[in-house]
């Protein structure tokens, strides 16, 4: 129903909301959410993020509802811990490490084997970038990420070469861009939107569900072209991506907004609008 536009042309789930609404009504919903950006503020230092205020209480009543996951570029137990909040499905490495609400786990054991190739471009990367002011290299369990938020803008070429040129060398690793980062993972036919696949088939394995998943960055549009045909797909707009390509159907102005968004979503369950499933 939507062709790829930007970021800017997406109309604002909140100027649209009763169309929404309409969407929504008598649908067997599961939500699906990345962290970064999404329910979280960027802040300078990764290891600060922390979900915005009101994003806790809001995912702790939605998912009293429907089911409710996070999926995010960061290690399984990281995410899980920030975001604290119980009976929710929680993919980790971008989605490549999950588990469910009652203890069920799923790792995907290709990943694995691209463990050997991530501590030698480590080593490279942390090596050849010491002297660098401002680089974050953030080793996680299957990836990679080399920030460059704070680097001097003189010297980012510098840091971007070297992740693609270390990247290079090994021919089981992916290069990836995100916001303010390059990362190497596992060349792999995953992605968030097959980790969203995953999780629905699992979650909803009739195949009635309907999925909502909102996200900020370039790794997010697997998953947002995901729901395109079948869900409600939510970018969330930052000044650094704003004319780049989106699959999204509306977007919104930042977890906040995005926040609040889930409230009127709770409203509508709360209101019997939607029905609990
Ligand atoms: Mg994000």
């Amino acid at each position: 129903m939507t062709t790829e536009r930007s970021v800017d042309q997406v109309p604002d789930a909140h100027e649209v909301f009763d169309d929404l609404r309409g969407m929504l009504w008598n649908r067997r919903i599961i939500v699906l959410l990345d962290f970064d950006g999404t329910l979280s503020p960027i802040v300078d230092d990764p290891a600060d993020a922390e979900p915005a205020d009101g994003v806790r209480p809001a995912l702790e009543r939605l998912v009293e509802k429907c089911p409710v996951a996070v999926i995010s570029g960061r290690d399984l137990a990281d995410v899980r811990d920030r975001v604290a909040v119980e009976r929710l499905w929680y993919a980790g490495s971008h989605g490549f490490d999950i588990a469910g609400p009652d203890g069920e786990h799923h790792e995907y054991e290709d990943a694995l084997d691209v463990v050997p190739s991530l501590d030698a471009a480590e080593a490279a990367i942390r090596e050849r970038l010491d002297e660098i002011a401002g680089v974050k290299v953030e080793r996680k369990r299957f990836s990679l990420s080399v920030h460059f938020r704070s680097v001097d803008p003189d010297d980012v070429a510098m840091v971007t070469d070297t992740v693609d040129d270390v990247g290079s060398e090994h021919r089981d690793l992916r290069i990836t861009e995100g916001r303010r980062l390059r990362e190497l993972g596992p060349d792999l036919e995953w992605d968030k939107g097959a980790a969203l696949g995953w999780l629905l088939e699992r979650i909803e394995p009739s195949g009635s569900a309907f999925p909502i998943y909102a996200g900020d960055d370039v790794t997010d549009e697997d998953a947002l072209k995901a729901v395109r045909d079948i869900g409600l797909g939510i970018v969330v707009r930052s000044d650094e991506r704003s004319d780049v390509p989106t699959f999204a159907h509306v977007s919104v102005d930042g977890p906040d907004r995005l926040c609040e968004l889930l409230g009127q979503l709770l409203e509508l369950f709360e209101s019997g609008e939607l029905s609990p499933a």
